[in-house]
């Protein structure tokens, strides 16, 4: 076994996100995912001579946005740059990115909690277009290569080597994509391959002044993946440096159906890249005002909506952190208390019922069928004693099929509660009638028969009978002063 605590752990991450512009970066190709194959292609995302790349300006202020968000400083002059090298997927032979002038450059994210956050720096954000997909059919000698995804715009998020353990890592993953899906620039699915996460990682004694050599990371998934990948590294280099090895820096790949390491190639350094400005595009301004612009028109980001509703709504913190996670929740919350003006109750529902939902359904609240205004009908139906608290769960899953009016699902079911005190006081006396005995003992004074009595009262209309009346009617006709 070896010991953590005697090494320092050392990580940086890049993120590679997808922005979802309407077109690529540099054609007017869709950027769509799924398309058919080689359906979503021109001349110049095909990496055709002499044809010339124009900049897509969505994608510029996407970068901003997400800069803004990062607290980042804006760039006033900003370029892109010849990235060469050869890969089938790129057929161009060199991919535009930013090397020396990138968009944004030293901001930082908050992880953690509020009473515990950690600040993690962010080194630059800069653009930079996607390559295609080569496809490796298996028992196949040839590969083919699908170019729809070339040209598409992405976000690359390089983080300083802040981060001190796979956990804080995924949780920098986490808020990052948080932030990206407020913005509304990414759809960070990792599945879908809109987000990527390369993990550069080095130990260290404690104490230690200088880092140690770095390895990259390759080929997670998901961030349980890059958690995991980040594990197993680390328990390599500790091995390799208390067996008496060095650490070499190299490029691994993570695997995940083995959760092993495979080293994929020796790392270059940046002068492969022969990297120079590119010159097909003119570099760009960016002026203050347009940045104003940009920053006026951000959305309110979760660390702010979280302190607005534990003071506005006041609720719980750690209610308050579940209901801004996304901004989609966060919308529902406030557009469902508008109408109820019942925060807390509100909140409840969604962090039960509704949530429930959404995660045995897989399915995020955007996708979510029953809107707000019905589910606030729903639960007036609860307050006014139409129905019972569970009576209302089973409405409410009705209505994620059946459309109908609140009052119309309700009394299909049969739910509605009794709340008529003498339909009430018949059920009651005829309770009363056959069990005499018992209605003997708790006028004498045997209190706890009274929750016997409830139950039977239930029992006989059909779970329906209002408790509340049901109580009142057992003890005024039983003559006992409640
Ligand atoms: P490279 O020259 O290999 O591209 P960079 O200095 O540009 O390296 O950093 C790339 C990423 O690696 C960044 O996210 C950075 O935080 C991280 N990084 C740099 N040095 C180390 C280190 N010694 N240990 C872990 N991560 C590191
Ligand atoms: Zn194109
Ligand atoms: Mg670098």
């Amino acid at each position: 076994m070896t010991d953590n605590k005697k090494w320092e752990v050392v990580i940086g991450l890049e993120v590679h996100a997808q922005l979802s512009t309407e077109t690529k970066i540099f054609c007017g190709c869709k950027s769509e995912y799924g398309a058919p194959a080689n359906s979503r292609i021109c001349p110049v995302c095909m990496g055709m001579p002499g044809v010339l790349p124009v900049l897509n300006r969505q994608s510029v202020e996407y970068g901003i946005k997400a800069g803004l968000a990062m607290n980042c400083e804006i760039a006033s002059y900003s370029r892109f740059a010849r990235k060469n090298y050869f890969y089938p997927d790129s057929p161009k032979g060199y991919q535009i990115s930013q090397f020396e002038e990138p968009l944004c450059e030293n901001g930082f994210i908050n992880i953690g909690t509020d009473s515990n956050s950690k600040k993690i720096g962010i080194t630059r954000i800069h653009l930079e277009e996607d390559a295609g997909k080569s496809m490796h059919e298996p028992n196949r000698p040839e590969s083919k290569v699908d170019l729809n995804r070339a040209g598409v715009p992405l976000l690359e998020i390089v983080s300083e080597p802040d981060l001190r353990s796979p956990e804080e890592s995924y949780e920098y993953l986490v808020k990052l994509k948080q932030l990206l899906r407020y913005l509304g620039i990414s759809d960070c699915n990792m599945e879908e391959g809109s987000l990527r996460c390369d993990a550069n990682i080095s130990i260290r004694k404690p104490g230690d002044k200088k880092f140690g050599t770095k390895t990259e990371l390759k080929n997670m998934n998901s961030f349980r993946g890059v958690e995991k990948a980040l594990h197993a590294e680390i328990k390599r280099q500790i091995e390799t440096l208390e067996s008496g090895g060095t650490i070499v820096q190299v490029t691994n790949l993570w695997d995940e159906s083995s959760g092993e390491i495979k080293q994929m190639r020796a790392k270059e350094g940046s002068d492969d890249y022969r990297y120079f400005p590119e010159p097909d595009l003119v570099p760009f301004t960016i002026d203050q005002k347009q940045i104003n612009g940009i920053k006026e028109n951000l959305p309110e980001l979760p660390e702010k909506k979280m302190d607005r509703f534990v003071s506005e709504y006041k609720l719980k913190d750690e209610h308050a952190l579940v209901l801004t996670a996304s901004r989609g929740v966060a919308e529902y919350f406030e557009e469902l208390t508008t109408i109820t003006e019942d925060p807390k109750n509100s909140a409840n529902w969604i962090m039960g019922n509704v949530s429930r939902v959404l995660n045995d359904a897989g399915i995020s609240i955007d996708e979510f069928t029953v809107a707000p205004a019905r589910l606030a009908e729903l639960m007036k139906n609860v307050s006014d004693g139409s129905i019972s608290i569970s009576a209302a769960r089973t409405v409410f899953d009705e209505m994620l099929t059946d459309e109908s009016p609140v009052g119309s699902v309700i009394e299909k079911l049969g739910l509605k509660q009794m709340s008529d005190s003498s339909e009430i006081d018949k059920i009651v006396q005829e309770v009363i009638d056959s069990n005499p005995d018992e209605a003997e003992r708790y006028k004498s004074g045997e209190a706890k028969l009274k929750g016997w009595f409830v139950g039977q009262i239930m029992k006989a209309s059909h779970g329906k009978a209002n408790p509340q009346i049901a109580n009142e009617s057992l003890d005024r006709l039983l003559n006992i002063d409640s």
